[in-house]
């Protein structure tokens, strides 16, 4: 088994550290990772500059460090490295729960896994003073065991506990949170913020923050299409749009030629246009 193992946390946390070690007993690991944090970057991909792959010494792991994002990181991973079985992202130094699958580099580089057709596992935990996550290892033991022997799910989302009971199935929280602005001055006496989130509402049972508070190992099976299904359906139903006319008059079978200068739109702009080309001598006969 092919096991790609990135982080949001950076190549040298004790996080990532600890997930690889216990991976090699399910299979060849391959560390790769962000040189420096990128927690809290969601699911940003580098487009506008080029990305470097660097082989790292990490405790006689075969790793790369990529300058990059978590997603950055798992599709270099899977370009450099063919027939990836299944992507482990983390362990997070923190939860991701509920509302953090939106800005968690963490789950970012399990859902860009399942974007590549790759299975992709986000394992977080609570920051650990000492960063010992040698207590915690036979608990990661136990949900790669069960994920990667018995499970065929593609993306889960996993948080443990600081002293876990078991293992239980979940959903995603979704309760709201207010967005915490606090002020502060930087050294020249200029205006700085720091963004913070504070949940503002009872957590929902069976949900992952409801498991962790009740010291579970939350595992909570995700998908990649947001589409709200009930909403459609109802607005399907009180409001038609347009459907009978694109019924009629869009054509069925081979892709159209509309649908192919969608594709082109959608294609990011070539790298020639994207970066100021480095002058090159001029030719002094060409003025
Ligand atoms: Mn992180």
């Amino acid at each position: 088994m092919r096991i790609l193992v990135a982080n949001d946390d950076g190549i040298y946390s004790p996080g990532i550290l600890a997930l690889a070690e216990v991976a090699s007993e399910f299979g060849t690991v391959r560390v790769v990772a962000p040189d420096v944090e990128q927690s809290s970057m969601g699911h940003a991909v580098t487009a506008s500059r080029p990305l470097s792959y660097r082989v790292t010494k990490l405790h006689g792991l075969e790793a790369y460090r990529v300058n990059g994002t978590p997603a950055d990181c798992v599709a270099l991973g899977s370009y450099h490295w063919e027939r990836v079985d299944v992507v482990l992202s983390g362990v997070n130094l923190g939860y991701n729960l509920g509302n953090s699958i939106w800005h968690s580099g963490t789950l970012a580089a399990a859902k860009q896994a399942a974007l590549l057709g790759i299975r992709g596992v986000a394992l977080s935990a609570p920051a650990r003073g000492d960063h010992d996550f040698d207590a915690l290892k036979p608990w990661i033991r136990r949900v790669l065991e069960f994920l990667l022997h018995e499970s065929k799910l593609k993306l889960v989302n996993v948080n443990f506990p600081r002293e876990p009971h078991g293992l239980v199935w979940t959903r995603v929280s979704v309760r709201h949170y207010d967005g915490r602005v606090v002020p502060m001055k930087d050294p020249m006496g200029r205006e700085l913020y720091w963004f913070t989130v504070k949940p503002i509402e009872e957590t929902e049972e069976g949900t992952d923050r409801w498991a962790v508070e009740r010291d579970w190992i939350s595992l909570t099976p995700l998908r990649l299409d947001l589409t709200d299904e009930t909403a459609l359906a109802d607005a399907r139903a009180r409001r038609p749009l347009d459907e009978s006319i694109a019924a009629r008059v869009s054509p069925v079978g081979p892709m159209p030629e509309a649908a192919r200068s969608v594709r082109e739109d959608e294609a990011p702009a070539p790298i020639s246009s994207a970066i100021p080309s480095i002058a090159t001598p001029s030719d002094p006969s060409a003025d």
